[in-house]
């Protein structure tokens, strides 16, 4: 646990008591804070209880003195609109803040130069974060890996010179995270999601530039254009900047693939340093994306001669192009993760022809409409969930589809 002890002593009001809200609350108390939880749900009060957490109702308690709210990134900061404990912040002049920020103050206080790897992007935050942790752990380093992907940040140690925090950042948490302050910053892409929590698409994408805007050195996208702008602005403010590329744009610092191999391009001059071919865990060009990034977070480690060993090894995560086997001369993947059409677009752009495609779930704006250049790799589509007939009707005429309840059936 990291204790969060730059509120030692004040009085903090914290909303919502899931896993990092929990995880929170303790570190907060830990620190000495005059913590106040609350959560709309019985079930999670009780958990906090028993953690011998002050369990406060926030709604009816004298705000005043309350120095932060600390909310959880799953409650509304601004749209649709605040969330009821926001005003009540407000009110009282209480700046509104989640556990990143909270650890991004304990390690300015305590471990300024603590190593902290900060990730993010709409697609490809938890495979790159969590390939950035293997190459360092096979490199010998003590890693510390959280964040949105698994451990709440104030569940892991406590940030040190000795030890690499590689974090995964959502965009709710960076929104809740006003002075994240990261060694190294990543902003992989930028596509169109979340926009009814962001207002739009340029409020979204001006959340996820602060994670980068105030990074020791900032590794970004330039595959499309949102993360070439920012990264043009940056570098123009003087910033360190790397890019990274699996579509051939032109970068002057960073890494590159160009198939599956990859550059490192200094002042434009390219020096091949690793493949990912036949690695499987990194299969299709978003992966090779995701490996550039992981290649340019680790800075002068990345000239180790062990790095093509430390690729080869990434055992992935589950549901991401993940391989669950082979009967005769079909191979299954399951990408379920992805969850948005960009997502979705990478995994068919990784397989030529004869797709037998299982989609559906809750239907995103514009649902699978841009993934019709996709459309003639798809021998057969299955379709299941609440999203059905909408795809149904975009594919129709187009991709022979089952319903699933009618393909499942014997
Ligand atoms: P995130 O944590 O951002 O949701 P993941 O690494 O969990 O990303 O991958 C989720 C899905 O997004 C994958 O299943 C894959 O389909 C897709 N994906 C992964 N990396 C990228 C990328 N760099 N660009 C676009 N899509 C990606």
């Amino acid at each position: 646990m990291t204790p969060v002890a730059t509120y030692a002593g004040r009085r903090v009001a914290l909303f919502g008591l899931g896993g990092s809200g929990l995880a929170t609350a303790e570190a907060l108390a830990a620190g000495g804070a005059l913590v106040e939880c609350w959560d709309d749900a019985d079930a999670q009060r009780e958990r906090a209880r028993a953690k011998g957490l002050p369990v406060v109702d926030l709604a009816e308690a004298d705000w005043r003195g309350v120095e932060a709210l600390v909310l959880t990134p799953g409650a509304p900061l601004t749209h649709p609109e605040p969330h009821w404990t926001v005003a009540r912040a407000n009110a009282v002049g209480a700046p509104v803040i989640g556990d990143i920020e909270l650890f991004c103050r304990e390690r300015r206080a305590r471990a300024p130069g603590a190593p902290f790897i900060a990730i993010t992007g709409t697609n490809g935050k938890s495979t790159t974060t969590a390939l950035i942790a293997h190459l360092l752990r096979s490199f010998g380093r003590e890693v510390a890996l959280g964040g949105n992907i698994g451990v709440p940040i104030l569940a892991l140690p406590p940030p040190a010179a000795t030890r690499v925090h590689v974090i995964e950042c959502s965009s709710f948490q960076i929104d809740l995270a006003p002075s994240i302050d990261a060694s190294v910053g990543l902003l992989l892409n930028l596509a169109p999601d979340h926009i009814d929590r962001h207002g739009s698409m340029q409020g979204y994408a001006a959340v996820k530039e602060r994670l980068v805007a105030q990074a020791r050195r900032a590794v970004l996208g330039a595959d499309d254009e949102m993360t070439r702008e920012i990264a043009s602005r940056l570098r123009a403010a003087g910033r360190d900047v790397a890019e990274i590329t699996a579509s051939g744009a032109s970068i002057e610092t960073g890494v590159a693939a160009e198939g599956s191999d990859l550059y490192r391009v200094a002042a434009g001059q390219r020096v091949k340093i690793a493949s990912i071919d036949g690695i499987s865990s990194l299969r299709g060009r978003h992966n090779a994306q995701n490996a550039c990034a992981a290649v340019a977070a680790l800075g002068a480690l990345a000239e180790r001669d062990d790095l093509q060993a430390a690729l080869g090894s990434f055992p992935g995560l589950p549901h991401r192009m993940e391989d669950v086997g082979r009967l005769g001369r079909v191979l299954f993947i399951n990408d379920s993760k992805a969850t948005n059409a960009d997502a979705a677009e990478k995994a068919l752009a990784a397989f030529p022809s004869d797709i037998y495609w299982i989609l559906g779930g809750k239907p995103k704006e514009g649902g699978v409409a841009p993934l019709a250049p996709y459309f003639s790799r798809v021998a057969r589509a299955y379709l299941i969930g609440a999203a059905s007939e909408d795809f149904a009707a975009t594919l129709d005429g187009k991709v022979a589809t089952n319903a699933a309840e009618r393909w499942r059936r014997p």
